[in-house]
This record gives structure tokens, C-alpha cells and sequence, in this order.
């Protein structure tokens, strides 16, 4: 059973963080989708919410389940979970510059390897801090997010 990661704070889930899970279910027997929350930080929705979010959109993909990582080490939570290896999009060398320092610990830490998947092309320039900044101003996030994050997101604009 290969099993793998792919973290991050998804908040909110969008369509370039879909297309890498979907990539890393094809390769993996078993993909977590890791949600973290990091008590420093301010977050748009709330842990329970991201979490249905990415739940609700996932549904029908097979061998993905969507958990909370917590707080701790993400090396620690894959050497508890018997994970192989943690899958990042890149979309740009400022990404690989900040994760690449990561993987490395992540390895020396509890031997889990980092698989890197370029990001699709047509969600380069995606990330969840534009998709809230956007949606905020009245504009259309449409082609970006799944339904269960539009609604949510058309609910807080103008
Ligand atoms: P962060 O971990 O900085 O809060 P996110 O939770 O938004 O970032 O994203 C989690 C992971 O999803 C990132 O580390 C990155 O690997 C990947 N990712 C984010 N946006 C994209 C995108 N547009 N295309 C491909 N992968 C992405």
C-alpha cells in the first residue's frame, strides 16, 4: 500500500490543488489530503469548513480521504501513518526556493520523500489568497473553484 500527503492549509480547496491530488491518486494506492491549521495564523474559513470543502468536492474520487494534520510535525504525522511520500505543486521557482529546504528535513527527519508535480498550466497562477482577494471584490472566480467553495465564497461578496 503506497500512501501519500498532500498538505496544506486549502483555504479555501481550489481547482489547482484538485489537479495535483487527482495527479497523486494516479500514482499513489492512497492519497491523505492533510488539513492544516496553524493557530498564528488568520484563516477565512475555519478548520471544519475547509475540511467539508474539500470533502464535499472529493466525494467521488476513490482512495482520497480528507483529514486535519494539526499542529505538529508533518514528518511525524507521516511516520505515524506509514506515508511514503508527501506530493507538492510547484508553479513557480519562488515555490520550489521555499519547499525544497522542507523536503529535505521532512527526509532527515522520518526518510518520507517529497514528490514535486509541475502545476497545470492553466491554474499557474492560482493560489487562495487571489481567489478570496477576487471573489471579495465582486469579481468571478467561477472557472477556479469547485461548487461547494463558490457558494461559500459568493456568500461573503459584495
Ligand atoms: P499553503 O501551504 O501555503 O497554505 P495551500 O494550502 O494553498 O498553501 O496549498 C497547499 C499546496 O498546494 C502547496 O504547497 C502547493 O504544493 C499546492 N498548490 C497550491 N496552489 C497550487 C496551484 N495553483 N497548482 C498546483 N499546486 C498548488
Amino acid at each position: 500500500m503506497r500512501r501519500a500527503v498532500c498538505p496544506g492549509s486549502f483555504d479555501p480547496i481550489h481547482n489547482g490543488h484538485l489537479e495535483v491530488i487527482a495527479r497523486a491518486a494516479s500514482l499513489f494506492d492512497e492519497v491523505i489530503v492533510a488539513v492544516s491549521t496553524n493557530y498564528a495564523k488568520k484563516y477565512r474559513f475555519p478548520l471544519e469548513e475547509r475540511i467539508e470543502m474539500a470533502r464535499e468536492t472529493l466525494a467521488s474520487l476513490r482512495g482520497i480521504v480528507v483529514e486535519p494534520v494539526g499542529e505538529g510535525l508533518l514528518a511525524e504525522y507521516c511516520r505515524q501513518r506509514g506515508v511514503s511520500a508527501i506530493v507538492k505543486g510547484l508553479r513557480s521557482s519562488s515555490d520550489f526556493d521555499y519547499e525544497l529546504p522542507m523536503a529535505t528535513m521532512n527526509r532527515q527527519l522520518s526518510g518520507v520523500e517529497t514528490v514535486f508535480l509541475p502545476a497545470e498550466a492553466h491554474y499557474l497562477h492560482l493560489s487562495s489568497t487571489l481567489i478570496k482577494e477576487v471573489a471579495t471584490l465582486g469579481g468571478s472566480v467561477s472557472e477556479y473553484v469547485p461548487r461547494s467553495v463558490l457558494k461559500r465564497l459568493l456568500a461573503g461578496a459584495p
